[in-house]
């Protein structure tokens, strides 16, 4: 009899399957490595898989099932060859802070323009709210009105405020999240604070295999309490700004989904264009100046 699980390591012979919050080493039969063309691996962390269980309490993957989403090593957009990081992401977080460092909203949108072309669910973890002054306050304000509107997860925290850890803890249960931002804005710090005992149980699951830490760059999901896991690997921090067409840009900008259908041409960069819905949109306010303009300086990078 087979269960599901989630892949949360691959160490190129072996997997490590979270079956029921038990940890199975796992092979893949041969004939799996053959019939996926369009990436390089056959399994990546986040998969979920069919594991039959062996008499040697090894396990063997009987089945990989159809993945919702991933994110690929280079910030390739759908291309053959793509090397998956992680897949079936269930909640992304571009992580800032208030203040040390103080963020940019083009960082934001930036990182919101590559979910969308992964197709994976965002949202924005402004920490640090401990050192906002009242502006900083209001502005925050401000920010979480306009993308929630926009349909993101928008959460303060601050690792002295409980209650905002547990407002976040709610947010990831029972899904696989990764946290992605700049150093230095508290990522470890929030991690560790959500799950005490973290460093503690990774180093766990590294010596299961008897072979020591792996100290690869491949990612890896550590599990957490109330059943969920986080994404750890040190490329996806960085995350960069997906490969994408100049023109296809807004159609990963929610609010310019509609708009952009009146433009007089299709292939509009709705920059200096005539007869533009998009800037029309946002000459009637229902484009926020920040968006827009973030919107340009991608398109600027884009078309370089
Ligand atoms: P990472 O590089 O994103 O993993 O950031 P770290 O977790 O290493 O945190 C960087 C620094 O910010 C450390 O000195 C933390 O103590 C501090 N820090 C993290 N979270 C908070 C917070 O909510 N409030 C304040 N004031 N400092 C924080
Ligand atoms: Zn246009």
């Amino acid at each position: 009899m087979s269960k599901q699980g989630t892949v949360i390591q691959s160490t190129g012979k072996w997997y490590k399957v979270s079956v029921d919050g038990e940890i199975i080493e796992c092979r893949l039969p041969g004939k799996f490595r053959l019939n996926q063309e369009e990436v390089t691996n056959p399994i990546a962390v986040g998969d979920h898989v069919d594991v039959e269980k062996q008499d040697d309490h090894t396990g063997s993957i009987v089945k990989i099932h159809e993945r919702t989403n991933y994110i690929p090593r280079q910030a390739t957009h759908g291309r053959r060859g793509d090397q998956i990081l992680a897949s079936n992401i269930d909640l992304a977080w571009s992580v800032v802070s208030v203040r040390k460092p103080r963020f940019k909203t083009g960082f934001i949108d930036r990182f919101l323009v590559t979910c969308e072309a992964y197709e994976v669910p965002a949202g924005i973890l402004v920490n640090k709210t401990d050192l906002a002054n009242k502006t900083d306050l209001k502005f925050l304000e401000d920010l979480e009105h306009l993308y929630s509107k926009l349909g993101y997860h928008f959460l303060k925290t601050s690792i002295y405020d409980p209650q905002s850890l547990e407002q976040l803890q709610e947010k990831i249960h029972r899904k696989i999240s990764v946290f992605i931002g700049p150093s230095g804005v508290g990522k470890t710090s929030i991690l560790n604070a959500l799950e005490p005992d973290l460093k503690l149980s990774t180093s766990k699951i590294s010596d299961f295999s008897g072979k020591g830490t792996h100290t690869t760059t491949f990612a890896r999901l550590v599990p957490i309490q109330g059943d969920g896991f986080i994404v750890d690997t040190p490329g996806i921090r960085e995350l960069g700004l997906v490969d994408i067409d100049p023109s296809e840009l807004s159609l990963y900008y929610p609010e310019m989904l509609e708009p952009r259908k009146s433009c007089k041409f299709y292939d509009c960069t709705h920059s200096h264009e005539p007869d533009c819905g998009v800037v029309r949109a946002f000459e009637n306010g229902e484009i926020h100046p920040e968006r827009y303009n973030s919107y340009l300086n991608i398109l600027e990078s884009l078309e370089q």
